[in-house]
């Protein structure tokens, strides 16, 4: 078992693949599968993305830097309705940001952390790295070692990595385990580069699982086979 996780969550979970804004059956599906992890008993960071709302590489027509910031305003918006549907369910949540300073977002503070974990707080990294070129997924590398997790977990909507497209490629095979070396040479588009150098550099593990299989987060907080897991050699 884990003790401290940090979960990755692409702002498509708010609304359903393909959609935009907020999905209120996809909602209640998210905070049951966080409900689940919380009740386990490990302490709960999350990053969530924004691509429900607006991702900086959709708009041209202004410099990416800036578009990038409207991205991270999005996951500033997801982090608070996040926040507000777990809270509904009992769930005592807070949300830490660098970006922007609103009545119910705190700064972010090391020693902070640890008190919000030690009280049973789920804590919501909003607002990404607070740099523009960069994604969420940098980010939840970045929030998980800061925040000192043991495990981070990418949901996403695929059960793990294929030496090939499994869409594609019928013969695709599953790798179950891999090194960030083999990440990073192999250019696995599942996670960005940055994400897998930083957890390779503090030796943390990733899981890659499908979100979407109802309990898996709960099955990778317990150290159960689910989905496809990187870590050193
Ligand atoms: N973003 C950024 N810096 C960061 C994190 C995010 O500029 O550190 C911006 C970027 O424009 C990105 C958007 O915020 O496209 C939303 O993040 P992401 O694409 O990772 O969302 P997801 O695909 O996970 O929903």
């Amino acid at each position: 078992m884990y003790q401290r996780v940090l979960v990755k969550l692409s702002g498509e979970v708010m609304c359903g693949e393909g959609s935009r804004g907020f999905d209120q059956s996809n909602i209640n599906y998210l905070v049951q599968q966080i409900a689940q992890i919380v009740d386990y008993g490990v302490n709960v960071g999350i990053v969530i993305g924004a691509g429900n709302i607006f991702r900086g590489e959709e708009l041209s027509e202004i410099p990416h830097s800036l578009a990038d910031q409207i991205g991270m305003l999005g996951t500033v918006i997801n982090a608070l309705y996040l926040k507000g549907s777990l809270q509904k369910v009992g769930i005592k949540c807070v949300v830490v940001s660098q970006v922007t300073s609103l009545p119910s977002i705190r700064p972010i503070h090391y020693d902070d952390i640890n008190l919000y974990f030690d009280a049973g707080y789920v804590v919501i990294f909003a607002g990404g790295t607070s740099n523009p070129f960069f994604t969420t997924d940098t980010a939840a590398a970045l929030r998980a070692v800061e925040m000192g997790a043991n495990l981070l977990i990418k949901a996403t909507k695929v059960n793990g990595i294929y030496d090939s497209d499994p869409k594609k490629n019928k013969s695709a095979r599953k790798l179950d385990k891999i090194s960030y070396y083999d990440a990073i040479s192999r250019g696995l588009k599942v996670m960005d580069m940055e994400a897998f150098s930083i957890c390779g550099r503090y030796k943390l593990p990733i899981v890659i699982l499908n979100f979407f299989e109802d309990g898996s987060l709960l099955r990778a907080v317990r150290g159960e086979d689910v989905g496809s897991i990187i870590m050193p050699d």
